[in-house]
């Protein structure tokens, strides 16, 4: 099988981005190529099932796979992840897309080699929801030798009433800190400077709690930077805030999730915090690190929001002055319990707020950057630039995007830059 080829197709969050490096390290050590090629022996479509426009995507492409598939019978086409896991999927594509070979969900990824062997000789779902398991040591191809994320935890309790996470990904479950710090330290030896440990919800990290597992993690040798995905505001503590404000190598950034700024309508999402409590936060936060780097995820047209409601989630957002924001429409999701609810508010009025919430953030984040314009910054460079092969890229502490021109030999390495020009989404800048 030596010159087989291999493609993954990645969509959604850096936990299945991880999940997808795992799944490519496992088909080299089975004697794969990894291609990008539309007609690769091996397909493998790993899905996101947060938002429908999401899976519309994946439904989309796999449809198009069906050409190519007809020319090369022997190609293998599989769809794993949060989609995969979910039971509807699984019937919609058994069903309406015979020529996918394999489907299998978030719990199965290590037998990738077994459900490829026996798919090539009859279809294989392996959807099964065994909650519970970690499976260490699977091999790992890294996208990058400069930054690397961590699963720290998997899974997630809380059961917002919007997401469907919980459903397709199980009950929390912690990795011992032995196997984080065993991963960090090897990639530390590969020349990794920057860590982002994940989880759904790091802040309910068990056994050692995260702020010691931050601690720990930040004094592997090699390693400069820790940064962390996401946090629970409802867990989030002074520990935590303490740990980030007083050990140099944890990077004073944080993303912080409201959803939403009414009262009401957090409730009803099942947030379980107040408006009132998630500013405290974020006041004490500034109180300890004045010049952290605030980030945060919503949700516009939640079912029971109103003008009214959205009107507090601008406000929030006007406050607070976050440095970016990931905001989404909500997306009706198969077995949550929103999805029973009647919108408030029609598409249209919907798409407005989303386009105001846009507007008024684009504002503060070019605001912010500008505040950066002169300040000399510690960027981590990573690579070539994606718009100018000639520059550098990297980031500073506040997670920030800064182009440059400078030697290659800088990637990996930290570098003083001093910022001369400020964009709504990046940084240029001069080394110093
Ligand atoms: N565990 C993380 C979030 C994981 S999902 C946390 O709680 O912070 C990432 C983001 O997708 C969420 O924060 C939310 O803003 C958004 N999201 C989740 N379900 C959604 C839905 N049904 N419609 C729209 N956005 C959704
Ligand atoms: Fe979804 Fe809420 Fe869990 Fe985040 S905390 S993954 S939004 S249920």
């Amino acid at each position: 099988m030596s010159d087989k080829t291999a493609r993954v197709v990645t969509y959604g969050c850096q936990q299945n981005e991880n999940d997808s490096e795992r799944i490519r390290g496992m088909l080299l050590e089975m004697g794969y190529i990894l291609s990008d090629s539309a007609d690769a022996d091996v397909v493998i479509f790993n899905t996101c099932a947060v938002r429908d426009n999401a899976e519309k995507r994946v439904y989309g492409n796999i449809g198009a796979l069906k050409a190519f598939k007809d020319k090369k019978p022997g190609m293998l086409i599989g769809i794993c992840g949060c989609m995969a896991q979910q039971q509807h999927v699984a019937q919609h594509v058994k069903k309406r897309f015979p020529f996918v070979d394999f489907v299998f969900g978030t719990g199965a990824l290590h037998r990738l080699p077994q459900i490829l062997y026996s798919a090539e000789k009859q279809r294989v779902f392996d959807t099964e929801m065994k909650d519970g398991e970690i499976v260490e040591n699977l091999p790992h191809n890294r996208q990058s030798t400069v930054t690397a994320t961590v699963s720290v935890m998997y899974g997630c309790n809380n059961f917002c009433t919007y997401c469907v996470v919980p459903h397709v990904r199980g009950r929390e479950r912690s990795r011992e800190p032995g196997d984080i710090l065993r991963e960090v330290e090897g990639l530390a030896a590969q020349g990794c400077r920057e860590v982002t440990l994940l989880g759904q919800n790091v802040n309910s990290y068990q056994g050692i709690g995260f702020p010691e597992l931050l601690e720990r993690v930040s004094k592997v040798d090699g390693i400069g930077r820790v940064r962390f995905i996401s946090s629970h505001p409802k867990d989030i503590s002074d520990a935590l805030i303490g740990t980030m404000a007083n050990n140099p190598k944890i990077c004073n950034q944080l993303h912080l999730p409201f959803q939403a700024g009414s009262n009401r309508v957090l409730t009803d999402m099942n947030r379980r915090y107040t408006r009132e409590q998630y500013l405290d936060i974020i006041g004490r936060v500034k109180g300890k690190m004045p010049d952290v780097a605030l980030t945060s995820d919503i949700i516009v047209g939640f079912p029971t929001e109103t003008e009214e409601d959205f009107a507090q989630t601008l406000d929030l957002v006007r406050e607070v002055e976050f440095d970016m924001l990931f905001t989404f429409i909500y997306s009706k999701r198969k077995g949550t319990p929103a999805e029973k609810l009647p919108p408030a508010l029609t598409e249209a009025q919907i798409k407005a707020n989303f386009d105001r919430l846009v507007a008024v953030q684009n504002a503060i984040s070019l605001k912010k950057n500008k505040a950066l314009e002169s300040t000399v910054q510690r960027v981590l460079v990573e690579g070539y630039s994606k718009s100018n092969e000639s520059a550098l890229t990297g980031r500073t502490e506040g997670a920030k995007i800064v182009n440059f021109i400078g030697d290659k030999s800088l990637i990996g390495e930290f570098a003083e830059v001093r910022i001369t020009h400020a964009a709504t989404w990046s940084l240029t800048g001069e080394i110093v």
